[in-house]
């Protein structure tokens, strides 16, 4: 059942540096789905020149050298840790060394995604208008298995070619038709930055099927970390610049919020099932990520959590408005992620405003469905025959 917690006030100091903060992510987001971090050029998007001003004018306040221009802001961003800015945060909220741009290729790092979200004005750089559009039409249509094949679209196919948006719709016995329209509004021309220009070829990730980056030395760069975590770059599908109309790419707040986290949903949610769960994802057009029911019949909230910044992620602890009911609400942070940063639970619980959510690790959920089937699951292999990405 739903339960009702007393919300406690985070105790997230609102400071001008925070804002500072907050607007310079906002403004590299911006910039790498605009005109790129690389190519600046003229007029600069709102939220970059107002992130230059800001900036430049708490500098000067502290008598410290300031960027003198917007390619310079960007450098900061992708060269100097936010801990050597000049702004004054608390202990916890960044980790030593943390860059808002990955260095090699000036994208914006998850951490920034997370910063640039953390605004309540920012809703433009968030998954939310976009999802919520889509639920209310599959709603209306009473059409949850459009619903989840749009879901399952953005995870499984991140690159699209114009042809590809045109057919979709009505593809599959029309599955997406409702959603034909949105398609066109959240896969957008591929940016030219992505493009390897002596061969005129996108790459996309042999792994999450996302655009690879070529990198300042050569190399290409997965914007995922769990690609980032493995040994080296896997190469999969090439799509040339021109072929079927051009090259769409899912737009980035989509990427960060749906199509990563549905990869770690799903993986999760097979695991799941194979220790003796039953598992329904996106229940109720999205209102949260999967539905557990244990074999001991307890039920389960569950959503995919793997944020860099524990502080950031503490901060919107709540538990979901709606949906099929529940007995326990939980996150489910990947325990790679626990292990790389020990103070993770710590500095979440010091952040959240409210009880519920409880975290735990992938693993932790894993023992606890395993635990639940008790000797029914005796002689099941449950061990996962997938790759150990995101998982443990
Ligand atoms: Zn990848």
């Amino acid at each position: 059942m739903h339960q009702t917690q007393a919300v406690r006030p985070t105790p997230w100091a609102e400071s001008e540096d925070i804002r500072l903060l907050r607007g310079v992510a906002t403004a590299m987001v911006r910039l790498a789905e605009t005109t790129g971090t690389e190519s600046l050029s003229r007029p600069y998007p709102e939220e970059a020149q107002q992130a230059l001003n800001d900036t430049v004018l708490a500098c000067l306040l502290l008598k410290a050298d300031p960027p003198e221009s917007l390619p310079k802001l960007v450098e900061w961003a992708a060269l100097r840790p936010i801990d050597g800015w000049t702004f004054t945060l608390p202990a916890d909220a960044i980790r030593p060394g943390s860059l808002l741009l990955d260095d090699a290729t000036r994208q914006p790092t998850q951490l920034c995604y997370e910063w640039a979200v953390d605004a309540e004005e920012s809703t433009a750089l968030s998954e939310r208008p976009f999802m919520g559009t889509a639920a209310t039409r599959c709603q209306e249509e009473e059409y949850p298995e459009a619903y989840q094949a749009f879901r399952s679209l953005l995870i499984r196919r991140p690159v699209l070619t114009y042809r590809d948006l045109v057919t979709l719709p009505s593809a599959d016995d029309g599955l997406l038709g409702p959603l034909g329209e949105l398609l066109h509004d959240i896969y957008q021309p591929a940016p030219a930055s992505y493009l390897d220009r002596k061969r005129r070829i996108y790459t996309a990730c042999g792994r999450c099927r996302t655009l690879l980056h070529p990198t300042t030395t050569g190399g290409m760069w997965c914007e995922r970390r769990t690609c980032q975590d493995r040994d080296s770059v896997r190469p999969g599908r090439e799509f040339r610049a021109d072929d079927d109309g051009g090259v769409h790419l899912l737009i980035g707040p989509l990427r960060q919020w749906v199509a990563a986290p549905g990869i770690l949903e799903e993986r999760l949610a097979r695991r799941l099932v194979k220790c003796g769960a039953d598992v329904e994802l996106w229940p109720d057009y999205g209102a949260y990520g999967m539905r557990v029911r244990l074999p001991d019949g307890t039920t389960l909230a569950v959503e995919h959590k793997d944020w860099a910044s524990p502080a950031l992620l503490g901060r919107r602890a709540a538990p979901p408005l709606s949906g099929p009911p529940y007995d326990r609400c939980v996150w489910v942070v990947p325990a790679a992620r626990l292990r790389e940063q020990p103070t993770y639970r710590t500095v979440f619980e010091r952040y959240r405003p409210s009880p519920s959510p409880e975290l735990i690790s992938d693993r932790e959920l894993v023992d606890t469905v395993r635990k639940a089937a008790g000797p029914r699951l005796s002689g099941v292999d449950t061990t996962s025959d997938e790759p150990a990405e995101g998982l443990f």
